[in-house]
């Protein structure tokens, strides 16, 4: 990592990342609010060659002692990342809410869900059109079809789209709707399906896997950021533990974990893990108050007969309400949902 001066000229900076790059290394780039830093990845000898002290506008070197680089806090000098999506800001006091039902059915069923979470004022729109599911037999998503709804939906309420691909031949096609890609839970350690992710420059929401390690999510999310995608939310979605109670054990315990290695957005679904709706909210409001940066929520304008995961999805009648509460807990931690800045 190589810290730049404050004063450091454009010009500098440039002639460093040419350096960098000549030296067969790639140069990342992050400006802060007052240096800029160059991350050098490369092979390790290659980099350690990089002899930059000394040079103008170059203050000084730090070697990251972590596996992963660009996702660490040593990275961002411990500033948390603060990003954009869709005219929404994510990371810091901005808490994203972001709601919407499992998978998408119907228009009806979509447009009902999407209404109600608009109306309370969520940050996005949720929905799968590609589902990974256990059974080969189980409905496997509308595909584009349900891409076709999605940017109906989006024109309609004006909420970004958080939706799910899972093949990378399918990037092309969910890009052109989605705002947020996310790359499930079964797929977090699929590298080249990250990379091409990494690729798209579509920002990301990656799940951590089922019995993955903080530290093997972090490693993933460097997949992606390695290639020049910075904009990476981690969520935590339960893992896989030796209890039966409940679908999955919501390690909470991940956010502050994560927030004091990483400068990445943390979000948390509670719906996967409760696997039952009267178990979403007080998990939703322990997310808030542990500091997560976000919550993702499944909701259902009939969840009696969703198609998938109909007994953990909120009902739309209550949601308004769910929402307040988060409220309720995001104004003792000094944070706000998130959504769009006036323009
Ligand atoms: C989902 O969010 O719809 C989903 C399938 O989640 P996960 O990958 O965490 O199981
Ligand atoms: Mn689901």
């Amino acid at each position: 990592m190589i810290v730049m001066q404050e004063d450091a000229t454009p010009e500098q900076i440039q002639a460093i990342v040419d350096r960098v790059e000549s030296a067969g290394c790639t140069a990342h780039l992050s400006k802060g609010e007052l240096v800029t830093v160059i991350g050098a990845i490369g092979d390790r000898e290659h980099v350690a060659n990089l002899d930059l002290e000394g040079e103008p506008g170059v203050d000084h070197m730090v070697a990251i002692s972590k596996p992963y680089k660009l996702a660490s806090n040593q990275f961002r000098r411990n500033e948390p990342s603060v990003f954009d999506i869709a005219g929404r800001k994510v990371g810091g006091e901005n808490f994203a809410l972001i709601a919407g039902p499992c998978t998408v059915e119907s228009r009806e069923q979509l447009f009902t869900t999407a209404r109600t979470v608009a109306d309370a004022g969520v940050t996005m729109l949720r929905g799968g059109a590609y589902k990974p599911r256990t059974s080969p037999y189980s409905f496997q998503g509308l595909g584009q079809e349900g891409l076709r709804l999605l940017k109906e939906a989006k024109e309609e309420f004006g909420l970004p789209i958080v939706t799910e691909v899972m093949d990378a031949r399918d990037i092309e096609a969910v890009a052109e709707v989605a705002d947020v890609m996310q790359l499930g839970a079964r797929n977090m350690q699929n590298y080249t399906l990250l990379t091409e992710i990494g690729r798209s420059g579509v920002p990301v929401l990656l799940k951590r896997g089922l019995s993955a390690t903080i530290e093997e999510m972090l490693m993933a999310s460097e997949y992606v950021l390695k290639e020049g995608n910075e904009k990476v939310m981690l969520c935590e979605r339960g893992i896989r533990t030796y209890e039966t109670g409940y679908r999955f054990t919501l390690d909470l315990l991940a956010v502050p974990a994560l927030k004091s290695l990483t400068h990445l957005p943390v979000i948390v679904d509670p719906s996967h893990a409760a696997g039952r709706r009267d178990w979403v909210e007080p998990m939703s409001l322990a997310a808030a108050a542990a500091g997560a940066d976000g919550i993702i929520v499944e909701v259902h304008n009939n969840p009696d007969k969703a198609i998938c995961d109909g007994p953990q999805q909120i009902r739309t009648e209550d949601f308004a309400d769910y929402a307040e509460k988060i409220r309720g807990v995001l104004d003792v931690v000094g944070k706000h949902v998130s959504t769009a800045v006036p323009a």
